[in-house]
């Protein structure tokens, strides 16, 4: 295990397959390029070492040189790429190009790339990319020469860097997750979820996603999404798991680098609970605990009638409403609890009381995880 900066990285690729995936490379150029000299062009910074090795395991005459694009900030493509190193226009004139990444995961940099050697005249350009993520790609364009396909973890290595470091590593390693903690938080409206959850948060340095709040901040700023998740809300329905699913994981992809998540009101159903295994799972990550808070339903309509005098959510102000709420509860989350149980993952912990009493109760759940 290394670490660079705040997180640690563990073995991924070794020297040796890495060597296989460049000279895979540089075998199936020489198949198309070797009666002609090609001009190798390295997208810096990421791609000098591949480049360097990739030369040397080309057996054929050819030409290098490079350009510089930057779009990654931290552990996330941000999607905005500059130019830092303008394409050599003139000597690429009439030349066969071969446009050399370290890795291609969304695509963006890609297009940038296309975008940027379509204004040249060059006779032809071809895509060449050590490391290739299919599972995030968008598929934008024909990628021709592909190392090896790898799925979508944050690597560093061999050229590659966190935050700069890293890049002078001989062989490849990944992020290493295992140290996260992910909480999902349980129980019915009005439990507490929310109010510990903040607690919880600060404690131990958790990102907090409640898909209610998602939901209500997308309705507040009248998007497509709140459009139509508030016809569901309004009535205290459940918003389908397509769309649920799909915002939650959104959530988790814009934080990236967190240190671990607290799940808030999902999962709902035992498909949303499926849905963020795999996704977890696709991640390196799991979910740790499940942690219920417990009340009883007449305590539960008392707090929830309070908090709609205060919050102004209709959702809260009608008994109706917060019983059909209770209903969908039983019906579609309940069942949660033995999936989780089953997992060996399900904590229940009493939600009546003060507020820093049943957070004490919490903590003593998971610092024993
Ligand atoms: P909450 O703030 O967690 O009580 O959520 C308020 C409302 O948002 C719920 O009554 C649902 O209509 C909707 N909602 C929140 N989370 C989910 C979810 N995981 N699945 C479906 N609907 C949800």
């Amino acid at each position: 295990m290394i670490k660079l900066h705040d997180k640690h990285f563990r073995p991924f690729l070794s020297q040796e397959e890495v060597k296989v995936a460049v000279q895979k490379v540089a075998d199936a150029i020489a198949a198309d390029y070797k009666d002609e000299t090609p001009i190798f062009i390295g997208v810096l910074n990421g791609s000098f070492m591949f480049v360097s090795d990739l030369l040397k395991a080309y057996e054929h005459p050819c030409e290098v040189s490079f350009v510089k694009l930057s779009s990654y900030s931290g552990l996330t493509s941000t999607g905005i790429v500059e130019t830092l190193l303008e394409v050599p226009s003139e000597s690429i004139k009439g030349r066969s190009v071969i446009i050399i990444e370290d890795i291609i995961d969304t695509g963006r940099t890609l297009k940038e790339l296309v975008h940027l050697f379509s204004k040249t005249n060059v006779r032809e350009f071809k895509i060449a990319t050590l490391f290739h993520k299919p599972s995030v790609y968008n598929g934008e364009y024909n990628i021709d020469y592909v190392g090896m396909e790898i799925p979508d973890k944050f690597i560093v290595g061999y050229g590659l860097d966190y935050n700069e470091l890293g890049r002078n590593l001989k062989e490849v390693y990944q992020l290493n997750q295992n140290t996260m903690i992910n909480l999902v938080i349980f129980g019915k409206p009005g439990a507490g979820k929310g109010t510990q959850a903040e607690f919880l948060k600060s404690e131990y340095n958790l990102k907090h996603i409640s898909t209610g709040d998602v939901f209500r901040y997308n309705i507040k700023n009248g998007t497509e999404l709140g459009i139509l998740a508030k016809s569901y809300i309004d009535k205290g329905d459940l918003v389908p798991d397509e769309v649920t699913i799909k915002m939650l994981e959104d959530e988790v992809e814009k934080n990236a680098d967190a240190s671990g998540f607290i799940f808030d009101g999902f999962p709902r159903t035992t498909a949303q609970a499926e849905a963020l295994d795999a996704f977890l799972d696709s991640k390196d990550m799991q979910v740790n605990a499940t942690v219920a808070l417990e009340a009883n339903d007449e305590i539960l309509i008392q707090r929830l009638l309070e908090r709609g005098k205060v919050s102004g959510r209709s959702d809260d102000q009608d008994e109706a409403k917060i019983r059909n709420r209770f209903e969908e509860y039983n019906e579609k989350t309940a069942p949660l609890k033995s999936y989780y149980e089953g997992k060996n993952k399900f904590y229940s912990v009493n939600g009546i009381g003060e507020i820093a009493e049943i957070t004490n109760r919490l903590k003593a759940v998971i610092d024993k995880l």
